[in-house]
């Protein structure tokens, strides 16, 4: 008998059919004599609708407010859930984050998680029921409903394993696991069968949805393995897994694609120190985050700065930059919302310089525009024209032998 945390994604629950089938697959498991803890997040496009419902009211909708919003998408799906199992001869029991004591922080639409109390879910199990956690929320101190950030129902689950000591932490997706690429984008990609908490930490943080950031770096840090698999497929899926001695040896593991990127440049800065820390500190200010950076010289002395950020907060920081320029005295911003961002990631890449040098030249021959290039020990990162996103990302997946010679069957419905 093993104990089981099962996340089960938007897709997979993401009307009754398919919340039919999820508890039919759940209900076996537990036949098999398994204790399971389920996580589940809101039906697909669910978070989405509430969200769009909150901007019919504010264009600033009130950070708190969303998350006593948005917490119910989950909230739905864990009690259909519970009634199917329910239904199943299952004894389910849903309960969401706060009722599981899933302590957060207090910073809304964001928050991390700081403490699970599991006495609780461990009672549970011992009465041999099925326990359904509402994914992507939490309580702060205060007793405010807090959510995770998109995809946080990843994170739940992986908190959830490693407070509970469980065996086994499955996310089921609706992909047969982590891809060399998004298979949306580059249909050549291939599964991967293994691959370390490091490599998905940058995988994730350049914009492989697949799986959470903080997901990872919880299992990293608690050393709990993941098994990424398809809900609807059989298949042994991608284990993410602390990196061992004999992994493949190949220096790129796989690609990230982002296209929520936008791209700014601001020229002619005449005192470059205190110019550049004056438009970091108002953006920062803003709490927009800055993603790469670069620092250009002229010869007469004039610095230019060109960064990116998320094109959800373009127009933002836009307007505080017109602002800023004319303070600083500096000339002119260009800027672009419509670049993408473009990565190779994998243990090998620390000790292969040519990655670099082989990514420019394949876009080069694309005829591919590099506008900002950012590398660190294991991953290479380029911003390009979001129109040449799906060429170049194709044409680097195929220089580098990151395909498979079978294209990757997508879940076509069940
Ligand atoms: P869920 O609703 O189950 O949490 P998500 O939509 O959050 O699922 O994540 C799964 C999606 O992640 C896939 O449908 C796929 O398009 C995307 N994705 C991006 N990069 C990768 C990758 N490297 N491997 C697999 N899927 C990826
Ligand atoms: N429902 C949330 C979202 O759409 C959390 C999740 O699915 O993991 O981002
Ligand atoms: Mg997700």
């Amino acid at each position: 008998m093993a104990l089981i945390v099962q996340k089960f994604g938007g897709t997979s629950v993401g009307d009754v059919k398919r919340i039919h089938y999820v508890a039919d697959k759940i209900s076996k498991t537990y036949a098999e004599g398994h204790q399971l803890v389920i996580v589940v997040s809101a039906m697909s496009g669910e978070t989405d609708r509430l969200f769009s419902l909150a901007q019919q009211f504010s264009q600033t909708p009130d950070p708190r407010e969303i998350d006593v919003l948005l917490s119910t998408g989950e909230q739905v799906s864990i009690a259909l859930l519970s009634l199917a199992l329910i239904e199943r001869g299952c004894p389910a029991k849903s309960y969401t984050g706060a009722q599981v004591h899933i302590r957060t922080d207090d910073v809304h639409n964001k928050a991390r998680i700081l403490s699970i109390d599991g006495q609780k879910i461990r009672h549970d199990l011992s009465q041999g029921k099925v326990i359904v956690v509402a994914g992507f929320q939490g309580m702060d101190s205060f007793g405010n409903i807090t959510t995770l950030g998109r995809g946080g129902s990843d994170t739940t689950a992986v908190a959830l394993a490693a407070a509970l000591k469980a065996d086994e932490c499955q996310i089921y997706t609706d992909v047969e696991g982590v891809y060399t690429a998004d298979p949306r984008i580059v249909p050549e990609a291939k599964r991967m069968t293994r691959i370390t908490f490091e490599e998905m930490l940058e995988l994730s943080s350049l914009g492989a949805k697949v799986m959470q950031i903080r997901a990872v770096e919880i299992a990293g840090k608690y050393n709990v393995p993941i098994r990424v698999l398809s809900t609807f497929q059989e298949g042994s899926g991608t284990l993410i897994a602390a990196e061992e001695e004999d992994l493949s040896k190949s220096s790129v593991s796989g690609m990230a694609i982002n296209r929520d990127e936008a791209k700014l440049v601001i020229q002619n800065i005449p005192e470059a120190i205190s110019g550049i820390s004056q438009i970091l500190g108002c953006i920062s200010n803003a709490h927009v985050e800055v993603d790469m950076i670069l620092r250009s010289f002229h010869e007469d002395g004039k610095t230019d700065l060109a960064f990116t950020v998320h094109r959800r907060d373009f127009q933002k920081t836009l307007s505080l930059l017109n602002q800023v320029v004319t303070e600083i005295g500096a000339k002119k911003i260009f800027s672009n919302d419509k670049v993408a961002k473009l990565s190779l990631v994998g243990m090998g890449i620390r000790s292969e310089p040519r990655v670099t040098g082989k990514m420019l030249e394949i876009l080069a021959k694309e005829q591919i525009n590099i506008l900002l290039m950012s590398t660190s020990e294991i991953k290479v990162s380029v911003i390009i024209d979001e129109k040449d996103l799906e060429r170049g990302a194709r044409a680097v997946h195929q220089a580098f032998e990151l395909g498979s010679e079978v294209p990757t069957e997508l879940m076509q419905g069940i």
